[in-house]
């Protein structure tokens, strides 16, 4: 089913949670709405399923106009991080509420709560109550209940955060697997960019209210609009350096880089992520910093480096070792790196 936002906009008091969204999601695509706590993610997805009034735009779903529809004829269905599940209610009895409350009865329902249930791997579950399974195992029942009224879209709020991180992992691909084969429209929330960046088809980036990019995580990661997506994006952040353009060269204290095809100007940014630079011993450098921390993950290496009252972080290979406080030759690719206005944020 195809959902359309148009100018959604949505106002608590003084503050406006939701300002002026556009955004077009087609029939079968995993939209990831990713930002930071209170950039209003939330109340865009509550206008949606209507459980938030739209103070100004319009919302389509499925080309008809909602903003007054009950979202119980919407036709989507709702998870959140809370399972919500029924505590005196066996798995059964939880997944099959909402075909209780359509009316529907006997082998259809027995026949559709088992479908849900094997989809999400529970069916030798259904006799238990929700305080005799895991964490997981809760939050694949709220997603079966989801599933069982066949909805045109799916919202989800965070469904993932109160599970731990292996289990996260496990019901990431479990959903993504899920999208798969249903293709159901999906409009999902969270603040984690690695969720985002493995669940979404597009990702749809918010800060303060307002809309920053839509585009594939690739595209983001490697294309970033602005200073706010680029050091959003990214595990560990963009290093940014703050400097001048001179001469064809970006300049900053302890960092030079030439050949830099812009006119001149002052007060730009630098962005270049870990993984685009290396530490470098008798080759030509760029930055000149101190070791002031080494962290070794297990298939990397993180650098961490302090130029000024700068951080700057560095990805490395696991075998990378040295002392700390001492100096280090920073290579870039220059490539792969970004200016952006320090003022507007815009890239230039
Ligand atoms: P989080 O990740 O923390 O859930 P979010 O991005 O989903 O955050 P929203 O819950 O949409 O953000 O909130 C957006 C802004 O609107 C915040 O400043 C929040 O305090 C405010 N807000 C949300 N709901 C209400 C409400 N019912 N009354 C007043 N202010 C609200």
């Amino acid at each position: 089913m195809h959902v359309e936002l148009k100018g959604l906009t949505k106002s608590f008091g003084k503050v406006k949670a939701v300002n002026n969204m556009n955004l077009e999601i087609e029939q079968g695509e995993f939209l990831v709405l990713l930002g930071p706590s209170g950039c209003g993610k939330t109340t865009a997805l509550r206008m949606i399923a209507g459980l938030e009034t739209i103070e100004k735009g319009e919302l389509y779903i499925g080309g008809k106009l909602m903003n007054e529809v009950l979202p119980k004829y919407r036709d989507v269905a709702m998870v959140f991080q809370s399972y919500a599940l029924y505590p005196h209610m066996i798995v059964e009895e939880n997944i099959g509420y909402p075909l209780k409350m359509k009316g529907v009865k006997g082998q259809e329902k027995t026949d559709a709560i088992l479908r849900a249930a094997k989809q999400v791997q529970l069916e030798e579950f259904l006799n238990r109550y929700p305080k005799q399974l895991s964490g997981g195992q809760r939050q694949r029942v709220a997603l079966a209940r989801a599933l069982v009224r066949r909805p045109k879209v799916f919202l989800m709020d965070e469904p993932l955060s109160n599970l731990d991180a292996k289990l996260r992992g496990q019901m990431r691909a479990e959903l993504k697997h899920l999208q798969h084969e249903l293709n159901i429209t999906t409009i999902y929330v969270t603040h984690d960019q690695i969720e985002a960046m493995t669940l979404a088809s597009r990702v749809a980036i918010m800060n303060e209210g307002v809309l920053q990019q839509i585009d594939t995580p690739k595209n983001i990661y490697n294309n970033p609009a602005n200073l706010f997506v680029a050091g959003f994006i990214g595990s560990p952040s963009m290093n940014f350096i703050k400097g001048d353009i001179e001469n064809g060269q970006f300049v900053a204290n302890g960092c030079l880089i030439k050949n830099i095809e812009k006119d001149p100007m002052k007060d730009v940014i630098l962005g270049i992520r870990p993984e685009d630079m290396e530490i470098v011993n008798n080759e030509p450098s760029h930055i000149q910093a101190m070791i002031y921390s080494i962290e070794l993950t297990g298939e990397q290496t993180i650098v961490t480096s302090k130029l000024d009252s700068n951080f700057i972080t560095i990805r490395e290979d696991k075998d990378y070792e040295s002392d700390l406080d001492i100096p280090v030759k920073i290579k870039v690719d220059i490539t792969k790196s970004f200016l952006f206005d320090s003022l507007s944020g815009k890239r230039i």
